[in-house]
């Protein structure tokens, strides 16, 4: 990937986003934005807009999603603890022994997350999955006063962690999910550009997709698109313990490029147009067959309005849902690539009538 790029990834990751607080990420990312697009902005919901050639036919939304899971101050006891609720949905088995930022109102407040130590819990309390009622935040305070000086309620926070190079591409962050996505629909509307494209494009990053593709729900009725990609982090199959899960979810491998989806979520004719641009223009994709509404922002999109040609990419993803989110670089490039490929042959005779 170019250091350009890079940078701007780096920089993004680095970002605080849990849902419901996305204001901070849509600021970098339409710093960036500004670089190329036409014009960009945000609503009223959070959403980030980017749109290059907006006079064009037909509007096509790119949408990836903002918002990280994360979590929330919801009560200081008298010894100055900070209890918390999740904000998306955790794995509880991750939460305990990290450290966090809390985003208050004047900056970063660090934190640990608390737990009996093993040594104290009894034989039952070891085998079960605590509770989060049972974990609380620690940052110092001395009280409850000291405490509420710094953090108040309905703060957000994140796990401490940042954005890392494995190797062989690898990269390694909290929030991959789905800033990622955000990142990908951005980086393809910049190439579109180049390409003298016929549609509008429309980029979104979108917000609160966690807690139920909200963000996605009004941004899609705004820009009244025909053509609809989101784009989301895709589970790779290629760990430890995933001989099973194969079978449900297909052999998705890092590195092998850009998940794409097959089923009632997406539209058959843009299904073809993005499988048949990936051969014409030998990118690599990994097929994904799933019989429901997806949990991405490609649910929410597909039944706007009248309804929409819909599509859903995916970025192979390892350890989804936890702070170490892992994804390949290539995959992200090649994913960028096949969006700007496929739209920049859209015009306004396309139809995405099934036939
Ligand atoms: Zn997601």
């Amino acid at each position: 990937m170019h250091k350009s790029r890079l940078d701007f990834l780096r920089r993004y990751m680095e970002t605080i986003c849990p849902t419901g607080f996305e204001e901070e990420a849509a600021r970098v990312w339409r710093e960036e934005a500004e670089k190329f697009a036409d014009r960009t902005w945000v609503d009223q919901h959070g959403n980030a807009f980017a749109v290059v050639h907006e006079q064009g036919s037909p509007r096509i939304m790119l949408a990836g999603h903002a918002d990280e899971i994360g979590l929330m101050v919801t009560h200081i006891d008298e010894n100055g603890y900070l209890f918390f609720t999740g904000l998306g949905g955790w794995d509880l088995q991750v939460l305990p022994g990290q450290r966090v930022r809390i985003r208050t109102k004047d900056g970063i407040v660090l934190g640990a997350i608390g737990r009996k130590p093993i040594h104290l819990l009894q034989e039952e309390e070891r085998k079960k999955v605590v509770k989060m009622e049972e974990l609380w935040i620690d940052i110092g305070a001395k009280d409850k006063q000291e405490a509420e000086k710094l953090v108040d309620i309905g703060d957000p926070a994140v796990l401490d962690y940042g954005y890392a190079e494995l190797r062989n591409d690898l990269v390694v962050a909290r929030g991959f999910d789905d800033r990622i996505g955000a990142f990908v629909v951005l980086e393809a509307a910049r190439l579109a550009a180049k390409m003298k494209p016929k549609a509008a494009i429309y980029a979104v990053a979108t917000t609160q997709e966690e807690i139920g593709v909200r963000g996605a729900t009004t941004s899609a009725y705004g820009i009244d698109p025909q053509v609809g990609i989101a784009v989301d982090v895709g589970f790779a199959t290629d760990t430890p313990g995933m001989g099973e899960e194969k079978k449900r979810t297909g052999d998705i491998k890092m590195g092998h490029g850009p998940i794409v989806t097959r089923g009632p979520n997406v539209n058959t004719p843009l299904y073809k147009r993005i499988v048949e641009t990936a051969k014409a223009k030998s990118i690599p994709v990994q097929i994904h067959a799933y019989p429901r509404p997806t949990g991405t922002d490609g649910r929410a999109i597909q039944t706007t309005r009248a309804g929409v040609a819909t599509a859903v990419l995916g970025v192979p993803n390892r350890y989804m849902h936890s702070p170490v989110e892992v994804v390949h670089l290539e995959d992200v490039e090649n994913c960028a690539k096949l969006i700007a490929e496929t739209i920049a042959g859209i015009d306004g005779k396309a139809s995405f009538l099934p036939s």
